[in-house]
Formats: C-alpha cells, sequence, structure tokens
C-alpha cells in the first residue's frame, strides 16, 4: 500500500453551533483523523488545557509568530487573535492523516486560497433561540461573552454558503453521522484510491 496525503477539512460555525463536540466526537470514532490545535489570545475556559484545547499565548507572542511567518492561516475574531500554524497541520498531513481545522469563515478563505482541494463544512444550528440556549448552557462563558457571540451569529452564518457542505446540528447523532460521511467519501476520491490500490488495479488491468 502506497501511503497517500492526509485530507484537509474545515468546520466553521458561529460559536455555540457544537464544532468543537462534533470534532471530538468524530475523532472518539474514527482513526487515522487529527484536530489542529490552535494559537489564541483569549483567556483559556475553565477546563480548558495549554496545548490539548489551544496554545494560549500573549498578543505580543501572537505578533511575534505572525512576524517569523509561523502561521499558515490567522484572523481576529471577537476582538481576540486565532491562528492555524503551519507545523499543526503539514507534519500530519504528510503522515496520511486527515487534520480538521475549526476556524472561522475569514480563516477558510486564507485556506481555500492556499490549498483549493480543503474540504469545508459549515454547522448551523437548528434555531437562533436553541443556539442561545447552548451557549448558555456550556456554562464557560460570561453574559457579557454570550451577548457578543449572538449578536455575531448572524454574520458569521452569513457566509454559510462559501462552504462545500453544510450541516443542521439538530440532533447531534444525525449531525455526526452526516459529518462522517464527508470524511469517508473524502477518502474513496479516486486520486486517493488509485495511490492506496495500486498493486490491485495494475494487478486487475493485467493483460
Ligand atoms: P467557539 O466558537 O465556542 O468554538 O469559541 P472559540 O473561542 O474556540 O473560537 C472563536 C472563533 O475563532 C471561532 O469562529 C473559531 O472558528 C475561530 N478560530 C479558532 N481558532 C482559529 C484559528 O486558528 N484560525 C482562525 N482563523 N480562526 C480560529
Ligand atoms: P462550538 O465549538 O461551535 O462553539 P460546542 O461544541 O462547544 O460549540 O457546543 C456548544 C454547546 O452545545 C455545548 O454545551 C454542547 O454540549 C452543546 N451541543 C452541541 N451540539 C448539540 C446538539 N445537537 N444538541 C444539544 N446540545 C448540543
Ligand atoms: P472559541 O473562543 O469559542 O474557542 O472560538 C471562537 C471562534 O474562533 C470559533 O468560531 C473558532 O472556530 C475560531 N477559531 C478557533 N481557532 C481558530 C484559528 O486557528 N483560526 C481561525 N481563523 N479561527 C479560529
Amino acid at each position: 500500500m502506497t501511503m497517500t496525503r492526509g485530507n484537509l477539512f474545515i468546520l466553521s460555525a458561529p460559536s455555540g453551533a457544537g464544532k468543537s463536540s462534533l470534532i471530538k466526537a468524530l475523532l472518539d470514532k474514527q482513526a487515522n483523523i487529527k484536530v489542529s490545535v490552535s494559537h489564541t489570545t483569549r483567556s483559556p475556559r475553565p477546563g480548558e488545557n495549554n496545548g490539548e484545547h489551544y496554545h494560549f499565548v500573549s498578543v505580543d507572542e501572537f505578533k511575534a509568530l505572525i512576524d517569523k511567518g509561523d502561521f499558515f492561516e490567522w484572523a481576529q475574531v471577537f476582538e481576540n487573535y486565532y491562528g492555524t500554524s503551519k507545523q499543526a497541520i503539514e507534519d500530519q498531513l504528510n503522515k496520511g492523516i486527515d487534520v480538521f481545522l475549526d476556524i472561522d469563515w475569514q480563516g477558510a478563505r486564507q485556506v481555500r486560497a492556499l490549498m483549493p482541494e480543503v474540504k469545508t463544512v459549515f454547522i448551523l444550528p437548528p434555531s437562533q433561540s436553541e443556539l442561545e440556549q447552548r451557549l448558555n448552557n456550556r456554562g464557560q462563558d460570561s453574559q457579557e461573552v454570550i451577548a457578543a457571540r449572538m449578536a455575531e451569529a448572524k454574520s458569521e452564518s452569513s457566509h454559510y454558503d462559501e462552504f462545500d457542505y453544510v450541516i443542521v446540528n439538530d440532533n447531534f447523532d444525525t449531525a455526526l453521522c452526516e459529518l462522517e460521511h464527508i470524511v469517508v467519501a473524502a477518502r474513496l476520491q479516486t486520486k486517493a484510491q488509485q495511490a492506496r490500490h495500486k498493486a490491485l488495479i495494475a494487478d486487475l488491468l493485467a493483460d
């Protein structure tokens, strides 16, 4: 079997639509997928660990990384900086591992320009009231932060049609199953299968 380069996926959504929960559940079900750990200047939420959920850095440290050219993409979201380092994805893709980016629409635009083969997925919540409910239920952000995120939800959602796939995260298991299908379909693309099953194809086509 020949090694094939991993697929790159982007998951975007308004805050609270379920990106992190869906990615976590997907990683528990499917082998050979990693989520890229972004750098951010926002403060850690209760239960978030440095290096696991994000690399938490100061604004000065973030700017130094921009100047060094370490970021594959970066953007300012909710007054904080967020960015994906080149290192967070290249090593994994080269090892044949699929990589998920949980990034906003501005980052998605940058990645699309750099890697047009990226598969992009937008998650919509089932309603505005359910989105607000989920942000409240998560219980990790202040009322002020939740209000700011709800206010941003509309402009974030308005970019849904720049994405290849749209999933409505109403029933969690249904949404997870739909996301899994996108990953599996990407793995079955002819170019990847050609590399993976080179010997079989040669054998089947031999005289
Ligand atoms: P969440 O929306 O509840 O997941 O809250 P976060 O604070 O984790 O993320 C805030 C926003 O920043 C979301 O829109 C993320 O998609 C976006 N984001 C996180 N990491 C990155 C990154 O590395 N690059 C970019 N461009 N956006 C990011
Ligand atoms: P995001 O990463 O997009 O900000 P999260 O994954 O943190 O969103 O989800 C926000 C909250 O909503 C979490 O408390 C999560 O457990 C909950 N949640 C996610 N998906 C669903 C769903 N389909 N039904 C009910 N609650 C959900
Ligand atoms: P949170 O602060 O709730 O973890 O994330 C807020 C938003 O920032 C989410 O929409 C998330 O997708 C986005 N985000 C997180 N990491 C990155 C990143 O590395 N790049 C970009 N562009 N957006 C990110």
